[in-house]
């Protein structure tokens, strides 16, 4: 498996020579193991990920925002021949003054493409351009106080902050190399970061950017990059990156990472088991993008080894990293010295729940592992309790909401609120007739009050409000704090929305988590996780599912998919899942079809069919625990 090359995927193309990326070295910091199935072109999960692709399209908003201080930078062109690259990026840098958009950085076989690089004489300013969000006024208060600002540890020996981590080892690579392409040279190290201490001076901001698509190896559309296109003045009114001198924080991490790029840049050729040396087979793989099942080659598979095809799998234990084996060992490491990945081999003697708390982890464990070996759902004493208490009306209810880093509403901060629609289904008592209601923005303003006035008309003041996880929560308090940003004197709608977080709502999340566990849910609590365990197994459920919502859906699916795609401009559209609904929102509001009615209505109503089923989810789960607890 050993080659010098990463061959291409289009019949004609010559072989290109390996290199050590950025990202490359980002990845194999998490895991050494993954540098070998990335250089050898193994299957990676995230590139079918629609909510990492949404965000790539705020990060590049975000770059392109950053580029535009610089109206005398200079864009160089990049693409397969990193050695060319890197020479134009030489000769660029041949003039005192100049400030360069993708320079390619090359030593050895470590690369780096720099955001922005500005050369003002002997002073290099490399500025890597994030879409993280970051408080500037927090920072300076912080470091005012002689403290250790945002991205360090409060305490000696400082550290870069883990949530930091990835960002500034990214910069720091980028650092080592010029440090050794431009010795003698002064280098500043910036990061350039979406600030939320800022706002919006105009709406529809990610109007001012477009897209632009390039077509990669394997003959898709990809998108490339973005520019942005309003004027010098539109410009002064987006205000939102930030730059920050990062020259202590990358001071931290320098030696280690220029030791570590070396390691993994001479291991760019080795074979498999090279790059296996300090890897450990962790909780973590549950969530290696290398993890393809069904997929011709399964890097995961390739680690694990006969153990991953274990069904179930141990690594699906709710929280498996604090899960504990016999005579103080972790569970894990004791199963794999013993050769063995299933779940139905797990350990229980060490899981003891010692404060008799029924949601806390070696309790969820240890029912997780019971009721997988026997094949039946576990039902806790306070589930049936829970249920009689709901009575009166009962208002099953959902949000759709989306953050993105540069934001559509003049006056939103980076990364601010927008709550674009509710779904409520009420039962005026639990098993007798629904009645749905509905909420969709349609209006280019900042809709957050206007979604909770109609939230309140909906539900009024009586009645318990049933989620599923504390979102719906948080999303109430963040538009009474938004509320006020806004300076929007509304009390009684403040006091209304207090209320509801305060009093009403009940979250079934918590009764799951406490008091129930099916062998389909394979460790989460997710609602459409256990929605789909219930109803593979419940033919109630799925005859209920018909008669509420007019779909049919097959046993061996989940529900979502027995929703409709519709088709839009001559495109068969879907929404399934929260990222899939934040697009089409984001579709039927700024896409290019925007003025056009009939399609604004068809994204509407793909929204409606998804949110209105993420509340008749609640229903029915509710519904198949009356009958599992002998109330229904
Ligand atoms: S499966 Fe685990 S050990 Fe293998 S590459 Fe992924 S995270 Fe690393």
């Amino acid at each position: 498996m050993t080659a010098a090359t990463v061959s291409s995927p289009n019949a004609g193309d010559a072989p290109r020579p390996r290199t050590l990326s950025k990202s490359d070295f980002i990845m194999a910091r998490e895991c050494a193991a993954k540098l070998y199935f990335r250089e050898n072109g193994y299957p990676d999960a995230r590139d079918s990920n629609a909510y990492l692709a949404m965000l790539a399209r705020g990060g590049y908003m975000v770059e392109a925002l950053a580029k535009a201080r610089y109206p005398n930078g200079i864009q160089l062109e990049y693409g397969r021949d990193v050695s060319g690259d890197a020479a134009r990026t030489r000769a660029a840098l041949e003039a005192p003054n100049v400030t360069l958009f993708e320079a390619t950085l090359l030593v050895g076989r470590r690369q780096a493409r720099v955001d922005i690089l500005e050369k003002r004489g002997d002073v290099l300013r490399v500025i890597e351009v994030k879409a993280k969000s970051f408080d500037s006024v927090e920072h300076a208060r912080q470091v005012a106080q002689n403290r250790s600002g945002v991205f360090l540890t409060q305490r000696r020996p400082y550290r870069v902050e883990s949530k930091w981590d990835g960002k500034l080892a990214d910069l720091t690579f980028q650092v080592v190399l010029l440090e050794q392409l431009m010795p003698g040279l002064t280098i500043q190290p910036v990061l350039a970061l979406v600030d939320k201490s800022k706002a919006a001076g105009l709406d529809n901001v990610p109007g001012y950017f477009e897209l632009v698509g390039r077509t990669a190896s394997d003959g898709t559309m990809r998108l490339h990059t973005a520019r942005f296109t309003g004027s010098a003045a539109d410009l002064a009114q987006l205000d939102l990156v930030t730059e920050v001198d990062v020259a202590r924080e990358v001071a931290t991490m320098h030696d280690q990472v220029a030791e570590l790029a070396l390691r993994f840049e001479s291991r760019l050729d080795a074979p498999f088991e090279a790059h296996l040396e300090g890897v450990e087979l962790a909780p973590y793989c549950k969530k290696c993008e290398f993890r393809t099942p069904g997929q011709p080659r399964n890097g995961f598979a390739e680690c694990w080894g006969d153990l991953a095809h274990a069904e179930p799998h141990v690594l699906e234990l709710y929280r498996l990293g604090t899960a504990k084996g016999p005579g103080g060992t972790r569970m894990l490491p004791y199963m794999l010295d013993r050769h063995s990945a299933s779940l139905l081999e797990a350990p229980t003697d060490a899981l003891v729940q010692a404060d008799h708390n029924p949601g806390g982890d070696a309790a969820r464990q240890l029912r997780q592992i019971d009721s997988t070996r026997r094949g039946v759902p576990y039902v806790g004493p306070a589930l049936r309790g829970n249920i009689e208490s709901l009575t009166g009306p009962v208002h099953f209810i959902d949000f759709e909401t989306s953050r993105l880093a540069l934001p559509y509403h003049r006056g939103m901060r980076p990364y601010g609120l927008v709550t674009f629609q509710w779904s409520v289904h009420t039962a005026l008592s639990l098993g007798g007739p629904l009645e749905h209601r509905e909420w969709l923005n349609n209006a280019d303003i900042w809709p957050n009050q206007s979604f909770a006035e109609s939230l309140r008309d909906a539900i009024g003041d009586d009645g318990a409000v049933v989620t599923w996880s504390h979102f719906e929560e948080t999303t109430l308090k963040q538009i009474v704090a938004d509320l006020e940003h806004f300076g929007r004197d509304v009390p009684e709608l403040v006091q209304w929305m207090a209320d509801v977080f305060e009093r009403r709502i009940v979250d079934l999340h918590q009764w799951a988590c406490r008091d129930y566990y099916h062998p389909g849910m394979r460790g989460s609590t997710s609602i459409k996780v256990v929605l789909e365990a219930l109803w593979r197994s419940d033919p109630i459920m799925r005859r209920q599912f018909t008669e509420w919502s007019g779909f049919a859906g097959a046993p061996a699916d989940d529900p979502y998919q027995a929703l409709p795609p519709i088709e839009i401009n001559g495109v068969r559209q879907e929404v399934r899942e929260g990222t899939g609904a934040m697009m089409a929102y984001q579709e039927m509001m700024y896409g290019e079809h925007k003025h056009d009615a009939a399609i604004r209505d068809r994204w509407a109503s793909l929204l409606r069919q998804y949110c209105r089923l993420d509340t008749l989810s609640m229903v029915l789960i509710l519904e198949h625990w009356r009958r599992a607890v002998g109330l229904a």
